[in-house]
């Protein structure tokens, strides 16, 4: 069986009178309409991945995430699809939500494991799948460099020139992926980074990591609204009149944090008139399920 999806993630116009006043563009990739659950990023930082482990008659993908990791949830789905068994070792005592059910329902075996121990993986890994010649290493978030490559490919999709694109960041990779591959098709598109974590400065190593050449691109660090998984009511109340505005879905953990820091840049002038925008809707919706509560 083939590794590949069609990928099919539009580019759309975002319409808002702050946009016309401060005479910009602004458009998203749907990277989220690439899959219900494989969504966006992870999809294309498992490809690969997934392929090396095919190449190499592995048929067990094991991974590592928090309890509402899309990373973990999209690996299941992508595993069920593609022939894999799967298992997700997931950070802190055991619980249950919706992300977890929907791990398990995709046929994902967890194992719960406290958070001392999580912070060595590979010592994970050996302990539980160390004499498993079928099993394969997948790290925390998809984070390697053949993630990045497959997120490079986004770039290649691209049929007009942007001034700026923007992507929210947790590992870095799907930063490195979108600047590789600008640096690759010869774009002087500026990055933007909005890390979605406290202290987002410490990213730059991570990216540089997974940059084959010097690149130079920016990181937000004030839009992590408190830090990872963290949110405000500011930020909420942003979510509802984005959503409601352009039947855009996006989330408080990742998407919901671009589009604000987007937003707030151009109301401050930020950008320059005449600006094209673009920003990499990274999917991940379902972890608007985990931040029910704060909507109410
Ligand atoms: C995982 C995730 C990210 C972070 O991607 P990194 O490659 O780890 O930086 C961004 N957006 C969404 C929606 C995600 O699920």
């Amino acid at each position: 069986m083939n590794i590949d999806l069609e990928i099919y993630s539009p580019v759309q116009q975002l319409h808002d009178e702050l946009f016309d006043e401060r005479g910009l563009q602004v458009f998203v990739k749907r990277d989220d309409l690439i899959h219900p659950i494989i969504s966006g990023n992870k999809w294309r930082k498992l490809k690969y991945p997934l392929k090396q482990a095919r190449a190499e008659n592995k048929t067990h993908l094991v991974t590592f995430g928090g309890a509402y990791s899309n990373h973990l949830l999209a690996t299941s789905a992508a595993a069920a699809q593609f022939g894999f068994r799967s298992t997700g070792i997931v950070r802190g005592e055991e619980v249950s939500n919706d992300t977890l059910f929907l791990c398990r329902l995709h046929g994902m075996n967890l194992i719960f494991t406290d958070r001392g121990s999580y912070r060595d993986k590979a010592a994970l890994f050996d302990e539980h799948f160390g004499n498993d010649p079928e099993a394969f290493f997948i790290d925390e978030g998809g984070a390697s460099a053949l993630g990045a490559k497959g997120v490079s490919e986004l770039i290649d999709e691209l049929t007009e020139p942007y001034d700026h694109i923007f992507c929210a960041c947790g590992t870095g990779t799907t930063a490195a992926g979108i600047i590789s591959g600008l640096h690759t098709q010869h774009l002087n598109t500026q990055f933007h980074g909005i890390p979605v974590l406290k202290n987002g400065e410490f990213l730059r190593t991570e990216i540089d990591k997974y940059l084959n050449a010097p690149a130079e691109y920016r990181l937000h660090t004030d839009y992590h609204f408190g830090g990872y998984g963290k949110t405000t009511d500011g930020l909420i109340q942003f979510i509802k009149r984005f959503v409601s505005s352009t039947g855009v879905l996006i989330d408080p953990v990742y998407t919901g944090k671009m589009m604000y820091a987007i937003y707030d840049l151009a109301s401050k002038n930020y950008f320059r008139p005449g600006d094209k925008i673009l920003a990499v809707h990274t999917g991940g919706i379902w972890g608007l399920l985990g931040m029910k509560d704060r909507f109410k």
